[in-house]
């Protein structure tokens, strides 16, 4: 069966028919801990009653309406969006489908408002290496990492990659001649669970103000309360002590809890730069997606859940920095990385197996050669977590 797929995708000999919780379980019945939410995506678990109810709902109102119109859903979904992403700095909200696409978005909100205020030229995307933005082929230039860059070019031109962490190597970047904005990732996901220090952002906030240059978060994983917070950007100050603000954010993956969605949202600066004509994506805003969506939303933006979320991650990060096979573990909230001195997809592969003849198997990813990977869904219980622990000491011995 599995050939007629594109050869795409390094994939775990496993095959899923239902989920419930933390769980997942295969085609044979065999049950496995599930602490890696389809990347970050199934946030608030496998089969998650008022979830299934809410997008059961409206499949039985319409699926799909174009955006000639809008719907009630995806109205209120957009208004809860942007009233969640407001401490932030964010006043409106383009509905997309996925990572890419918001990121996509973001890039064309930037270069417009620069051109609108600068004339061209002045349409340079500043990047950090080790970055993950996407599969387009802008996206791709986006990433600063050439492992993706081999047989797929040439790309999209106005891309520049730097070391993160470096103020010095910033400051250098941002030529205000030519830059139009700055897009990072507060902790990168992909390449390890690498979080930029606080000293880097908010020397980033400082420098992009003074030269007008956007701040791009993309908080396609840290977002929707996987840090701790609704976006991971709200734990971080500019260089006058106060909260930050973006100048636009990008969100997907866990934004309607697993139907696909994604998001780019606007501050005071680019909220009326993009006008009719501009933009658009047929899917964008899917009544169904939009539903989901809401419900991840209530439920996921109210501080006692949020705290949850830290505490349990806070939890799990101790308990991993006192196993001796764990040689760094990083992150915040329930997006954990942890190096181990063996291969990590031997061990991703020795979580399937174990399924076959033990109590259950385990699903955690990797990020990089030697990372682990946990992004476990919200509602995590402190002995699934302790059962994830012990399979994981298990595993990596
Ligand atoms: C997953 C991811 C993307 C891409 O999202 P897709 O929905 O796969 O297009 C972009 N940026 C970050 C930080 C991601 O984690």
């Amino acid at each position: 069966m599995n050939n007629v797929f594109m050869n795409t995708y390094n994939r775990l000999p496993v095959t899923f028919s239902k989920g419930e919780g933390s769980w997942l379980f295969d085609i044979n019945g065999k049950k496995y801990l599930d602490l890696g939410s389809g990347i970050a995506v199934n946030c608030l678990g496998h089969n998650y009653p008022p979830l299934v109810k809410a997008v059961s709902q409206q499949a039985a109102k319409f699926l799909h309406v174009c955006n000639y119109y809008t719907s009630d859903v995806s109205a209120e979904f957009a208004e809860k969006l942007v009233q969640a992403a407001a401490p932030a700095g964010m006043k409106n909200v383009f509905l997309a489908n996925s990572g890419a696409e918001a990121n996509e978005g973001a890039c064309k909100l930037a270069r417009k408002y620069s051109l609108l205020k600068y004339g061209p030229g002045r349409h340079t995307i500043v990047t950090l290496r080790g970055s993950f933005h996407g599969r387009t082929i802008t996206t791709l230039a986006a990433t600063g990492q050439d492992k993706f860059h081999k047989d797929f070019g040439p790309f999209t031109e106005g891309f520049l990659h730097i070391p993160g962490n470096d103020i010095d190597a910033l400051e250098k970047a941002l030529d205000s001649k030519k830059v139009a904005g700055l897009l990072l990732e507060a902790i990168q996901g992909e390449s390890g669970i690498i979080p930029q220090r606080s000293e880097f952002i908010a020397a980033a906030a400082k420098l992009c103000a003074e030269r007008d240059i956007l701040l791009i978060f993309d908080e396609i994983q840290t977002g929707i309360g996987r840090t701790g917070t609704f976006l991971a950007l709200e734990q971080y100050k500019d260089a006058d002590g106060k909260p930050l603000k973006a100048d636009i954010v990008t969100l997907a993956k866990g934004i309607a809890g697993g139907i696909p969605a994604g998001a780019f949202l606007a501050g005071e600066k680019t909220s009326s730069v993009l006008v009719a004509g501009d933009h658009g994506s047929t899917f964008g805003g899917n009544p169904v997606a939009a539903a989901a969506g809401l419900v991840v939303l209530k439920t996921v933006n109210d501080p006692t859940f949020l705290a949850e979320i830290s505490r349990k991650g806070e939890a799990l990060i101790a308990s991993l920095k006192q196993n001796p096979k764990v040689k760094e573990v990083r992150g915040k909230g329930l997006m954990i990385g942890l190096d181990i001195e063996k291969e990590a997809w031997p061990v991703l592969k020795a979580g399937i197996t174990r399924a076959e003849n033990k109590d259950c198997g385990l699903l955690i990813l990797s990020a990089g050669v030697n990372t682990l990977r946990l992004l476990p869904q919200y509602f995590i219980s402190d002995s699934e977590i302790k059962q994830g622990l012990d399979i994981i000491s298990e595993l990596i011995d």
